[in-house]
């Protein structure tokens, strides 16, 4: 399923994958032989979309017959609490434990080979690769590429290829789906909700999941040390009405002794942004999260007139238009003062 090119330029190469590169992985997966080991890897650092697009195509997978399955992602196995009820969790090994010579590697939600992190090395030797995504700066390092950057997220592909592969929707795929959708649009809230994303809403929610149970899992649960990290980083907020030409910079930054201190792991720090990017005044908003003593996790959200990519780009990451990152070295008023150079160039045009 495509989503409509809305207000899309419509520049070459942009416009989803063709009936020849559905084919093409429809083929890839019907034409595993009975041993064959299919090794799945989505992006480090895993979000909603990745994971959910991910696991949800791996049950799919197992509905076929595949035995041979892993689900994988660089760095260390840990996931968020939140994501801990998601089916199919049993798919998953740590990278060192991914197969070596996999006969199919399927990659979710990454632009770019440098977002799987040594698990790069399985595409190399793989009999066959194929990358479902969504991300414009998408590099097409796929065998087969099944790549929008129409889509609302990668489950959008991987519910498209499923179909092809007459894969019925079940609950426990719809629930993987249905995390990874809600959780690129923002709850539906994004431009990126087209008719089609309710509608692909709808037929996952008629398999009987239940949408409150899994916001609340996923958007709306915390632990108590969170909330109070989140009041201490969010307190400390700065606001540069002169960033972003003109249209104002919101911004804060997150270390490793703050996490310390209210003894939690990074990833709580993933929805900080959530929080910031409400900044009235500010149409650009930034969070810098410690990793290292010289290291920082860096993301940025737009409200539309900047192109936050570009700049993540300029800056040696990637994303989307109105939500990127980067990695960041130095001291974070350093990284700071390359996001407030890199945002200058990269404002839309009015
Ligand atoms: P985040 O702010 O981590 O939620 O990421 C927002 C978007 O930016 C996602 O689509 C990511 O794929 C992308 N992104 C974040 N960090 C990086 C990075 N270091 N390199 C490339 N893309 C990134
Ligand atoms: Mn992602
Ligand atoms: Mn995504």
């Amino acid at each position: 399923m495509t989503a409509p090119a809305e207000g899309a330029g419509g520049t070459p190469g942009d416009s989803g994958p063709t009936d020849a590169d559905w084919a093409a992985a429809v083929a890839a997966v019907r034409g595993l032989s009975a041993d064959a080991r299919v090794l799945m890897i989505c992006h480090v650092n895993p979000d909603g979309d990745a994971l959910g697009s991910m696991l949800g195509f791996g049950l799919g997978l197992r509905r076929l017959g595949v035995r041979q399955l892993q689900a994988t992602f660089p760095g260390p196995p840990e996931l968020p609490e939140s994501f801990g009820w998601l089916p199919g969790l049993d798919l998953l090994v740590p990278e060192r434990a991914a197969y070596s010579d996999p006969d199919l590697v399927i990659c979710f939600d990454a632009a770019s080979e440098s977002r799987l992190g040594d698990l790069v090395d399985r595409l190399a030797v793989a009999g066959t690769t194929l990358v479902l995504d969504h991300h414009a700066s998408n590099t097409r390092f796929g065998r087969i590429d099944l790549v929008d950057p129409h889509a609302a997220a990668t489950s959008v592909l991987a519910e498209g290829l499923l179909a092809r592969l007459g894969v019925p929707l079940d609950a426990e795929i719809a629930a993987c789906l249905y995390v990874a959708l809600s959780t690129d649009t923002g709850s539906f809230r994004f431009d990126a909700t087209t008719p089609a994303v309710h509608e692909l809403a709808a037929r996952l929610l008629a398999t009987g999941i239940r949408p409150g149970d899994i916001s609340r899992r996923i958007f709306d649960t915390r632990p108590f040390g969170a909330v109070r990290l989140f009041g201490e980083v969010l307190g400390r907020a700065r606001l540069d009405p002169a960033a972003a030409g003109g249209r104002g910079l919101v911004w804060t930054v997150a270390t490793l002794d703050d996490l310390a201190r209210y003894d939690q792991p990074p990833h709580v720090l993933e929805s900080l942004i959530d929080s910031i990017r409400v900044t009235a005044e500010a149409e650009v908003s930034c969070v810098v999260k410690q990793v290292a003593a010289e290291e920082w996790s860096v993301s940025l959200r737009s409200k539309g007139a900047v192109d936050v990519s570009r700049a993540a780009v300029v800056l040696g990451g990637g994303g989307h238009r109105f939500a990127a990152g980067f990695t960041g070295r130095g001291s974070a008023d350093e990284v700071m003062d390359r996001v407030r150079a890199a945002l200058d160039g990269a404002l839309l045009p009015a």
